[in-house]
């Protein structure tokens, strides 16, 4: 199990389809989840809508996956940011972290610089883990380096699925996360030329995915503003929660995969071990004793 911390379920993703079976939409909010990543990581508020559209975006396509398969998002510029990583499943599990956490680029306006932080130049790279042999992996370059258009830019031409994609972060003075939450609208084969010009129509008329959350638009509120006047069926509405796969199972492998040598040297020189997960800070304390046990299994292990 993973480290979940949240217990009240607030962020959650809705799924559609349009009765003529051509175009699927899923919508979400994902305040919280962002929230908790930003807490865990320290970002500073350009940062964190830089993680918080980047883990929305996530969180919309695990929704596309079957259970046991995972998407992992890579946004790597010449910005300060260095990079942005992002994991999500099909369960609505989502984690991810930046290169550098303290970064702060704004525009002239004043709003948050998302594509500054990211760097205009760069690559996004989309691994998908979907149970075969080999993972699937796509790569293309940052169009804006705003995020949602990298992802729309990559779902179109690298998956060959016409996207839009809509994400918003809202960061208060304080850099407390007030809203997030986002929309992927995907045409399917055949398409309907006229319903998807008429949806373009709306998003580009639309305001802000950011404006629509904080006037309280809930996920279903964002579908119905965007598809009013067009028969769809919802799906599924499934939880969205901040998890990260780590454990302490998990770092003891990578302590482990040290070998005898570095463990004995943490062992005598620091007295024990603290190891933290990059995706999600969560510190692991080893002492001693708990290192010693480590290297007397892994001593036996290699006996047999
Ligand atoms: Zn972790």
């Amino acid at each position: 199990m993973g480290n979940s911390t949240e217990s009240v379920i607030t962020d959650y993703l809705v799924r559609i389809i349009t009765r003529d079976g051509s175009i699927r939409a899923l919508a979400c909010v994902t305040t919280d989840l962002v929230g908790e990543a930003c807490r865990r990581h320290g970002t500073w508020p350009t940062a964190s809508a830089a993680l918080g559209r980047a883990m929305t975006g996530g969180a919309l396509m695990g929704a596309l996956l079957k259970t046991g398969q995972r998407v992992a998002l890579r946004f790597e510029g010449n910005g300060p940011l260095k990079k942005v990583l992002v994991e999500a499943d099909a369960n609505g599990a989502v984690r991810g972290c930046v290169g550098n956490p303290e970064v702060n680029p704004l525009r002239e306006d004043g709003k948050l610089d998302v594509a500054a932080a990211i760097g205009h130049a760069g690559l996004l790279t989309v691994t998908k883990d979907l149970g075969l042999k080999e993972p699937y992996t796509g790569t293309v370059l940052l169009y804006t380096s705003e995020i949602a258009e990298d992802l729309a830019y990559y779902l179109t031409d690298s998956e060959q699925v016409p996207s839009a994609v809509g994400l918003g972060v809202y960061v208060e003075p304080d850099g407390a996360i007030a809203a997030a939450g986002g929309f992927l609208i995907q045409s399917l084969p055949p398409c309907n030329d006229e319903l998807v010009d008429r949806l373009m129509a709306r998003i580009g008329a639309m305001p802000s995915v950011t404006e629509l959350l904080r006037q309280g638009k809930t996920p279903e509120g964002l579908l119905d503003h965007l598809f009013e006047g067009i028969p769809f069926d919802t799906l599924e509405k499934r939880a969205l929660a901040y998890v990260c796969s780590c454990s302490r199972e998990r770092i003891e492998r990578v302590l482990v995969s040290l070998g005898h040598d570095d463990l004995a040297s943490l062992m005598n020189e620091q007295g024990g071990a603290e190891v933290t997960c990059e995706l999600c800070r969560e510190r692991y304390s080893f002492s001693r004793e708990e290192l010693q046990r480590i290297v007397d299994e892994m001593m036996s292990g290699e006996a047999c």
